[in-house]
């Protein structure tokens, strides 16, 4: 069998074959859900690689690898959600760690940081990533990681992952890029310096709306030992069933990716022409503040967009209900379009000063750009935007 697993494959065929084997007894194609809790051994001590399923799994071992692969990276390590992916990464610091974030980060990111990591002594600095100004100003000598969030949610702001990289090693300071909204399709971490990537895979790995999951790769043995040390040691890992659907979702990767760019390209050109928008935010326009770097760092804009009106939380909210095929909720990176008002929904947790200092206002909507067919969705926004009479 050709190894898959390493770069000399092109982003497709390791989307579909890195980390896995047709199984050597039957032939299956497919990984099987391989639903057992523990492995017999044949004396004891002696295992064949497995020996409980909350420290490893053939299904899961499958998904490592084939997302370490895709990513670029040498060990991947799966997690029941992506906050329980983040909390792995917070907890390689120790009280008194000073931590800089992004300022327009995932609301759940905040709130772990906020409610959960302050009151065990960990200090944190959210910044305006974009400028390096701002960070290199926020590091201290007890500066131990950098987070950031690229493109941003819900501000799709793009931040130069190479020089923060580059800042951090000076400082002796870690770095880990949340990758959810790119994807390894659009953008790899690891390639421009970062430690550690980690991803919802709920998203758009996942690409169904059908699991929650979480990921992390990285490059470095000793990351990697402490960070399996923690997943291990907790447990907050995911089931077999799980990572079976995940792997069936980045067999397709590729291919949804692809489209939900085309889509999502024609919908940002049709809000910048829409009278009542004033502000549209997409990496893939050539308007976008940071759009060379965006042509340096990815390779499409992403499915992404937000775009802001000039309305109140109350008609922002009118027209996110009037959408008829963008379905209202949370969450995105599915096939489906979805529509969210991040102020009343996603990032509820941000107190209101704290979200317009970052520059999000009352009116702005994010839109999750699926692989439908595009006239419909081109009809439904333009309709939707309408209601602002
Ligand atoms: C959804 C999301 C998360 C959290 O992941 P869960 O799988 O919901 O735990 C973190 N970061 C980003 C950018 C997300 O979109």
């Amino acid at each position: 069998m050709p190894n898959h697993d390493n770069c000399e494959f092109g982003f497709g065929t390791r989307a579909i074959h890195a980390g896995q084997r047709p199984d050597p007894e039957t032939g299956a194609i497919m990984t099987p859900v391989y639903l057992t809790s523990t492995y017999v051994q044949e004396e004891p001590g002696k295992i064949k690689g497995y020996d409980y399923s909350r420290t490893c799994n053939p299904t899961r071992t499958a998904l490592e690898g084939n997302l370490a692969a895709l990513e670029g990276g040498a060990h991947g390590l799966c997690f029941s959600s992506g906050m329980a992916a983040m909390n792995t990464i917070l907890n390689l610091l120790k009280s008194g760690d000073h931590v800089i974030s992004g300022n327009d980060i995932y609301g759940g990111s905040y709130r772990l940081c906020k409610t959960l990591y302050e009151k065990y002594g960990l200090e944190f600095d959210f910044v305006d990533m974009t400028n390096l100004d701002l960070v290199a100003q926020a590091i201290r000598p007890e500066t131990r990681l950098i987070l950031m969030e690229t493109p941003s949610n819900p501000l799709l702001r793009v931040c130069d992952l190479a020089a923060i990289a580059a800042m951090a090693k000076e400082g002796d300071i870690l770095t880990a890029c949340d990758n959810t909204f790119a994807t390894p399709y659009n953008q790899t971490p690891l390639a421009h310096g970062i430690d550690i990537v980690w991803h919802s895979t709920t998203k758009y790995i996942g690409g169904h709306s059908h699991v929650v999951g979480g990921a992390i790769v990285t490059n470095d043995d000793n990351l990697r030992q402490q960070l399996g040390h923690f997943q291990n040691t907790v447990g907050g890992t995911p089931s077999p069933m799980d990572c079976f659907l995940l792997l069936r979702g980045t067999k397709t990767l590729h291919l949804r990716m692809q489209r939900h760019a085309e889509n999502a390209i024609q919908i940002a050109d049709a809000l910048r022409d829409n009278p009542r928008v004033t502000a549209v935010h997409f990496p893939g326009h050539d308007s976008h503040p940071q759009y060379d770097l965006v042509q340096r760092q990815m390779r499409t804009g992403g499915g992404m967009i937000s775009f802001e009106l000039d309305a109140s939380v109350e008609d922002a909210m009118r027209v996110a209900s009037a959408f008829r095929v963008f379905a209202l909720a949370e969450s995105l990176g599915g096939v489906e379009s979805l529509v969210d008002h991040p102020v009343s929904m996603t990032h509820g947790a941000i107190p209101r000063e704290e979200r317009i200092k970052a520059g999000f206002q009352d009116g702005l909507i994010r839109l999750s750009v699926g692989v439908e067919d595009i006239a419909d969705l081109l009809t439904d926004v333009e309709r939707a935007i309408a209601i602002l009479a």
